[in-house]
Formats: structure tokens, C-alpha cells, sequence
């Protein structure tokens, strides 16, 4: 088993494993490596980030669901925003949501001798990785402790599921933030849109061009204006409340509350 290991260029790499399981990308400076989120959990993510890279490394969570921060509990200490961390301590139950019980069994196992502790990043906060450095910005909206990290060496913007092509961005997640907070987040982006050209997302299996942004921010834009409708779309129960809506704008789209603009 193990992920499947996909290079992105000059020390980076993209990690892909189960379904529906996020985008683990090993970013390496010339003195020590950055793993971004740690996937499901399912096997032991440690040993093989131990078998890519020999330099020291240190562990983020672009935020704290299940399918980013469930192998945290094989790496001693793990960084996220402060917000992050009761759902990075929940990622198990999370993710008996999407998972087989099977699974869940093992990892709960796996979990009663693994434990980590969280540090905690905000806004400006650098990882220096040697001739790279690593900037932290805060971005709520799909949940309120999302942040994304600006790889201005490699020009790459990683910003797990605040902006991904592959499926919807999900903003009826009990942890959402309104659509104007995840509005707002996205224009902070695209003002350092001069600093990257591409988006390494948290579910996108190649980099995501930065014009994404664009069709994200008009259509949450146009939402807010009440110039585009989304169509009426039913939830599982693990949502809460199962109604919501989604919209689809150019290669983007969103659900969202209606009441939580
Ligand atoms: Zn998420």
C-alpha cells in the first residue's frame, strides 16, 4: 500500500492515498522539509515521510478535519492554527463519517499509543526551510482555523480545502464560516496573487492556476448580490441541518447556507 508519490518540481512532492483522502505534499528546503497535512491516518504517514526525505521536518494542518489531520497521532508535535485544534483531537470521530468501521477500529488502536502536541501557528508565522521560506496565512471560511501557506521559492500557494477545483467547497460544514468571512479570506489570496502562480489545493492531483481565485471571488461575489442562485441541494445528517445550497460559476463551485451569507 502507501501513497502514491507525485513530484512537483524542484523538493516538492504530493502524496495521494485512499479516496477522499486530502493531498499530503512534502515540501523540502536545503536544510529541512515541511509536510503539509497528514491525510486519513490509515497507515503509518511517518514512516513513509521518513523514507522520502532524510533531512528534520515539521508537520502542519492547513486545518483540522479528518481527511488532513487524522495522522497527526504518528508525529509527536503537529502546527496549526489555534482554531484547528479541536478538530484535529476529533479527526477520529470525523472521520467515522466517511470511513469503514474496519478502519476505525485499527486506528483507534493505533491511537491509544500515539499522541501529539499542537503549536500553534497565526498570520506572518514562518517555517524557514533553508534558501525556503514558508508563510502562514489565515484564511477562515471552509472552517475557522483554515490557513494556507505561501511557498514564494517554488511560487506555490497551498490552501487545503479553501480552494479546490476537484470537488465543491464545502461551506455547511459545522465549522464553516459566512460566505462574506471565506469571501474576504479569498481576496487576502488573491492580493498576494503576485507572489505565486499556482495552487497546490487540498484535493487537486496536479497545481491548480492561480486564475481560479478569479471565478471563486465572482461567484461568491455574485452570491452575496443575490445575482446568482444556487440550486437546493439535501445533505447527509452528519451535516446538522441537511438544507443547504450549491452553486456552480465557471470551473467553481460552492455549497453554502443560504442564512449564513
Ligand atoms: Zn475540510
Amino acid at each position: 500500500m502507501g501513497h502514491k508519490i507525485i513530484a512537483l518540481g524542484d523538493g516538492v512532492r504530493l502524496l495521494t492515498g485512499a479516496p477522499d483522502e486530502c493531498c499530503i505534499y512534502l515540501v523540502e528546503g536545503k536544510s529541512s522539509a515541511l509536510v503539509v497535512d497528514t491525510g486519513f491516518g490509515l497507515e503509518d504517514i511517518r514512516k513513509e515521510i521518513e523514507g522520502l526525505t532524510s533531512l528534520p521536518y515539521k508537520v502542519v494542518n492547513t486545518h483540522g478535519h479528518g481527511d488532513h489531520s487524522g495522522g497527526d497521532m504518528y508525529f509527536g508535535e503537529v502546527y496549526m492554527s489555534a482554531a484547528a485544534e479541536p478538530d484535529a483531537r476529533e479527526a477520529l470521530e470525523l472521520n467515522k463519517t466517511v470511513l469503514p468501521a474496519q478502519e476505525i477500529e485499527k486506528m483507534r488502536q493505533r491511537l491509544e499509543s500515539g499522541s501529539f502536541k499542537a503549536r500553534y501557528v497565526s498570520d506572518g508565522f514562518v517555517f524557514d526551510l533553508g534558501g525556503k521560506q514558508i508563510e502562514i496565512i489565515e484564511i477562515p471560511g471552509h472552517t475557522e482555523g483554515c490557513i494556507a501557506l505561501l511557498d514564494k521559492q517554488d511560487r506555490l500557494l497551498f490552501s487545503g480545502d479553501c480552494a479546490v477545483k476537484a470537488m465543491d467547497i464545502l461551506l455547511v460544514v459545522p465549522q464553516a464560516q459566512p460566505l462574506s468571512t471565506y469571501l474576504q479570506s479569498m481576496k487576502k489570496l488573491r492580493g498576494r496573487a503576485a507572489e505565486y502562480d499556482a495552487l497546490c489545493t487540498g484535493h487537486d492531483l496536479e497545481p491548480v492556476g492561480k486564475e481560479f481565485l478569479d471565478s471563486v471571488i465572482d461567484c461568491c461575489g455574485k452570491i452575496i448580490l443575490g445575482e446568482l442562485l444556487g440550486q437546493d441541494i439535501e445533505l447527509p445528517p452528519v451535516f446538522g441541518d441537511t438544507r443547504a445550497k450549491r452553486a456552480v460559476y465557471e470551473d467553481f463551485a460552492v455549497a453554502y447556507r443560504p442564512k449564513s451569507l
